[in-house]
């Protein structure tokens, strides 16, 4: 199946790459057979647009979920803020607006579920299992490994869980993510199928 993008995604602000998005939608298009796509940290929407165009092609659904009020490092002061994403009547960050602005003009808001909750506390009452799970939230240490505990045991056999931002050297950026990838492949229930700039592929055994 070809993807065919429904917007300039470079105007989408985030921080996946072109080929990562295209291994996404790959992945996803062959999971959501399998169940419902679950996005942590949906940010603006670029990633979304990827697994959103996957189930729109395939048929499914997929829940993008993000608490909406940016990272540490999108916070005032931090590397990757972007002082357009915060709201004038609050002083703190929202994506969410930028989010559906996204999702609505990409045409894909009859195949994403919006849900505006930490990924953890959505786990909690999400039954599962899940096509695939894609972790791009919080990239503390702490954070990364919360979202792993709670989202592992919902990837259905044969289902995906893709990581994002794993860098073998320490210099290319943050551990935590490439953290996560080795206690997946460490608890011997999942194989690592695809790798694409820094995203991991893994596969449910
Ligand atoms: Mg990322």
């Amino acid at each position: 199946m070809g993807l065919e993008l429904p917007l300039a995604i470079e105007r989408v602000p985030g921080f996946l790459a072109p080929e990562e998005g295209e291994a996404l939608y790959r992945h996803g298009c062959r999971a959501a057979t399998l169940g419902p796509l679950v996005e942590i940290g949906s940010y603006c929407g670029r990633s979304t647009v990827y697994l959103g165009c996957a189930c729109r092609d395939a048929g499914g659904a997929l829940f993008a979920v993000d608490h909406h009020r940016g990272s540490e490092e999108h916070q005032p002061g931090e590397a990757f803020h972007d002082p357009a994403l915060l709201d004038p009547a609050t002083g703190a960050v929202d994506t969410f607006g930028s989010f559906r602005r996204t999702m609505a003009g990409a045409g894909l808001e009859p195949f994403v579920l919006p849900v505006v909750a930490e990924g953890t506390l959505f786990a909690r009452h999400f039954p599962g299992p899940a096509g695939l799970v894609f972790i791009d939230g919080g990239h503390s240490l702490d954070a990364a490994l919360a979202d792993y505990r709670a989202w592992a045991g919902k990837v259905a056999r044969g289902g995906v869980l893709a990581i994002h931002d794993v860098y073998p050297d320490p210099a290319g950026g943050g551990q935590a993510p490439a953290a996560v990838r080795r206690l997946a492949l460490d608890s011997g229930l999942f194989e690592e199928i695809d790798a694409t700039e820094s995203l991991r592929v893994l596969r449910r055994l």
